[in-house]
């Protein structure tokens, strides 16, 4: 038997992986041999990546390869190592004057630490000139300088940047792993741990969420009552305006904070309110806060695309139970809650016809993520969903 166990020290939250733990330790306590300056760290939404990343940094800075307990360590973890630099961002590309800021620091002789790492979270969002000039950068970096690059998968990154990484992928993490993680990190009692976990299939944050936030639990909550009350054409268009809203809704409560203060950042950069300011700067500031806002709007649309995905996502749990029950398969259901409205629904219909419910879904989620208008492709996909229920 194999068992599991949380490697210790700044590795104790990256829970679930452990080929990638021992990998990266390698590379730490191996030192030249096994260490490459550029890495590509992939992994599906929530399963750790930049948390890889930042342990991956402290255990490389850490003079005892990653206790956990020394400054190195510590300070890596919580974002203020001077050596460590990471590029985080909510917007949805970085530019090519943010690379050039970070392959300035990356030139730098590290202060105090072993290396000089810089750290970006979101590699998949490099502008194309950005991407290039970063290219130029890995290519030739300064001996003690390590660049970790983070994305979903290798392909969104530029083939050029990627083949000159080491590559390092992530599996979804088991649910034990989550439901392990939210007990011991974030003081989750046991069976909404377990809950949480089970109910995010293997997405840390989600599972977080879940386990913290009721407001998440009760639109999940919602979106599993869906397919046992499409019963005509009516309650399957009224679902998928629901849907919509709420999605809408859930979307401006997290933008609209976010927006303010990245304003009010912006203002005050640009001095707008003092006094003196010339009228050449005036509008280079109008300028730069109408970009702003273009940005934001769109990063709002992305987030009421990424409500929807959260909603897709249970749906497609919801089916694959309904069909787990078909067809007898062994398998605990993800949504145990449910489990009457999913074995009734099971013994209503066949499987092929929820293979089909599950393709229509997975369809959805490619018109919503290709600008679809999301109301018209759910409106689409209720209506098919609603199908096993009409002329009942
Ligand atoms: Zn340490």
């Amino acid at each position: 038997m194999t068992t599991e166990t949380a490697a210790p020290g700044v590795w104790a939250d990256l829970v679930g992986q452990p080929r990638a733990v021992a990998t990266l330790q390698r590379a730490v306590i191996e030192g030249r041999h096994a260490m490459s300056h550029a890495w590509l760290i992939t992994g599906p939404p929530g399963s750790g990546r930049s948390n890889a990343a930042r342990a991956f940094a402290a255990a490389l800075q850490c003079p005892n390869h990653g206790d956990g307990t020394c400054q190195h360590c510590r300070s890596t973890l919580s974002g203020a190592h001077p050596d460590v630099t990471l590029l985080q961002t909510e917007r949805l590309s970085i530019g090519v004057d943010e690379v050039r800021e970070l392959i300035q620091t990356a030139s730098l002789r590290p202060g105090v630490g072993r290396y000089q790492i810089i750290v970006i979270e979101d590699a998949d969002r490099l502008t194309d000139p950005a991407a290039d000039a970063l290219l130029k950068a890995i290519e030739e970096p300064p001996a003690r300088t390590v660049w970790l690059l983070c994305a979903p998968t290798p392909d969104d990154v530029l083939v050029t940047i990627r083949s000159r990484c080491r590559k390092l992928s992530l599996r979804t993490p088991p649910d034990a792993a989550v439901a392990e993680l939210l007990i011991r990190r974030d003081g989750i009692d046991p069976s909404t741990a377990a809950f949480a976990a089970r109910a995010a299939q293997g997405h840390i944050g989600r599972a977080r969420a879940l386990a913290r936030n009721e407001a998440a639990r009760n639109r999940r909550h919602a979106v599993l009552q869906i397919p046992g009350r499409l019963r005509d054409i009516g309650s399957c268009l009224n679902a998928a305006e629901h849907l919509v809203e709420s999605g809408k809704e859930e979307a401006a409560r997290q933008t609209a904070e976010l927006d303010a203060r990245e304003r009010a950042a912006l203002e005050t950069a640009l001095g707008v309110g003092t006094t003196g300011v010339k009228p050449k700067q005036l509008a280079a500031a109008q300028k730069a806060l109408k970009e702003l806002e273009e940005e934001q709007k769109k990063r709002a649309t992305r987030m009421v695309r990424d409500q929807l995905d959260f909603a897709l996502t249970e749906l497609t749990g919801f089916y694959r139970d309904v069909l787990s029950a078909q067809i007898a398969a062994e398998v605990p259901l993800i949504n145990a809650e449910a489990a009457e409205t999913i074995t009734a629904l099971a013994r209503r219909t066949t499987p092929e016809k929820t293979l089909a419910c599950i393709d229509a879904i997975l369809q959805c989620r490619t018109d919503i993520e290709g600008a679809v208008n999301p109301l018209l492709a759910m409106e689409a996909l209720m209506l098919t969903l609603g199908g096993p229920f009409r002329g009942r």
